[in-house]
């Protein structure tokens, strides 16, 4: 490794755990259901698409925690194999939550502001109860718990400023053999002095946690810089150089969420051209950089993005919520730049990703346009893990991918059942659940072929 452990306090979790599953046999595990996941990106406007992977009433086959083939229900798997039946039930590739912050669970549905007085109202002060461990501990089981509910298998978290709090994330995704991208929130300025670090104690902190935690099972670090108005010059190049310097490293931060804020980071650095060059002059736009939001970009900025092979982590629900701003879909897909979707909870109010993509329904509806299901649902599977660079781990069915499936009623209540039943096409049935479903449709969700949450 590249840097001395310095870190022996905290215990590490043990791997993780079987957990109800116990008596597979032979590690070789059969879900029976309608199979739906993507080959490739569909196109804008495309209800028809070849890139959709659609098998009704199939097996999916997974042996030690990988999906391994699939075959016709009518074709039963063999006694080696453990048969779970969910026929009539629709699994997905388990959801990927691109931008989303696990101590917010406590501030989500606040009244009353837009983003700049929400962080003093309720953000910060809830943040600051992550300093301690035990809240940390338990925070994390908490919204990973939560996740789970949700159908949210993978996520790219926002801890707290807090160290410990980053820890025990890692620790608690690791007991639950999660895919999950966090990091220690980085602000050493324009935020109370309870949640303020400074350069040399960060990148400290950073390094240990980086040394602990970093491409350890599914876990990988990211460098979560909160946003460039409360990280000063000096911080900001500090995570410039951990991006450069650690093999494998992501960058999250916030970029262009509201007018206030871009007149806000943009007093604060003169020198940049724009909100992103912050960012891009610290070495922070790159291949595995996370950038939530990005509704105020110009086309200098977008392609800055797409050279980068940056993605763009659109949070509908949030922007809708706190009177963001409508995030131009379009724009970002003509340029060329992966977008990926996100709760963004707390300013997102639920961490539903079914949600999210109904609510980036109707943002891109608020414009004149059109959302397909279809590039909903990409950009919560396999779109966002491409744009994580994971395809092969998450995102889809395919044939080597971890097993994380989840397993969805249709329907749930007369209304919904009535009309998915008078559905003409798979994108009308598919469309008319995503606006209608929630996390109470949510029957099993498998991490890696073991079930960790069943309703
Ligand atoms: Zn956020």
């Amino acid at each position: 490794m590249l840097f001395e452990y310095t870190h022996p306090t905290f215990p590490l979790p043990t791997e993780a755990q079987p957990f109800m599953d116990s008596e597979d046999k032979n590690g070789r595990l059969a879900l029976r259901g309608d199979l739906l996941d993507f080959t490739s990106m569909p196109g804008w406007d495309e209800v028809e698409s070849a890139a959709v992977r659609y098998r009704p009433d199939h097996w999916l086959l997974i042996e030690d925690g990988c999906i391994v083939g699939c075959q016709h229900g009518a074709q039963a798997p063999d006694a080696s194999w453990r048969r779970e039946e969910h026929r009539g039930k629709l699994l997905l590739p388990g959801f990927i939550d691109s931008h989303v912050h696990s101590p917010q669970l406590d501030v989500i549905a606040s009244h009353g502001s837009t983003l700049l007085d929400w962080l003093e109202t309720y953000t910060f002060p809830a943040e600051m109860r992550f300093a301690d461990w035990e809240e940390a501990e338990a925070g994390a089981e908490r919204f990973l718990e939560a996740l789970l509910a949700h159908g949210t298998t993978s996520a790219c978290v926002y801890p707290t400023v807090h160290k410990i709090s980053a820890d025990r994330l890692f620790a608690s995704a690791a007991s639950r053999g999660m895919r999950l991208i966090t990091g220690k929130v980085l602000m050493d300025r324009h935020a109370p002095q309870a949640l303020r670090d400074d350069v040399p104690g960060a990148e400290r902190d950073c390094i240990d946690l980086i040394e602990r935690w970093h491409q350890r099972g599914r876990l990988a670090y990211a460098v979560t810089v909160r946003f460039a108005p409360s990280s000063t010059p000096a911080q900001l190049e500090m995570a410039g150089r951990l991006c450069s310097t650690v093999p494998g490293v992501y960058m999250q931060t916030h970029l262009a969420e509201t007018q206030d804020e871009v007149a806000l980071a943009r007093s604060l650095f003169p020198q940049s051209r724009s909100y992103l060059d912050v960012y891009a002059r610290a070495g922070l736009v790159y291949p595995r950089s996370i950038l939530a939001h990005g509704i105020w970009l110009d086309a200098e900025d977008r392609a800055l993005l797409r050279d980068a092979g940056a993605q763009i982590a659109h949070s509908p629900s949030s922007n809708l919520f706190l009177g963001s701003g409508l995030f131009d879909w379009r724009a970002a897909l003509d340029a060329g730049v992966a977008v990926s979707l996100a709760s963004d909870v707390g300013g997102g109010t639920s961490l539903s990703m079914i949600r999210t993509m109904a609510d980036g329904y109707r943002v891109q509806a608020m414009a004149g346009r059109s959302l397909t299901a279809w590039k909903a649902l990409h950009a919560a599977t396999l779109g966002s893990a491409e744009a994580l660079g994971l395809q092969a781990e998450i995102g889809s069915f395919a044939e080597g991918s971890t097993a994380d499936v989840c397993v969805w009623d249709w329907a749930v209540g007369a209304v919904a059942e009535r009309r998915l039943s008078v559905a003409r096409s798979l994108h009308e049935r598919v469309f008319a659940w995503m606006m209608m479903a929630d996390e109470r449709n949510l029957s099993v969700a498998y991490v890696a072929g073991v079930a960790r949450y069943r309703r």
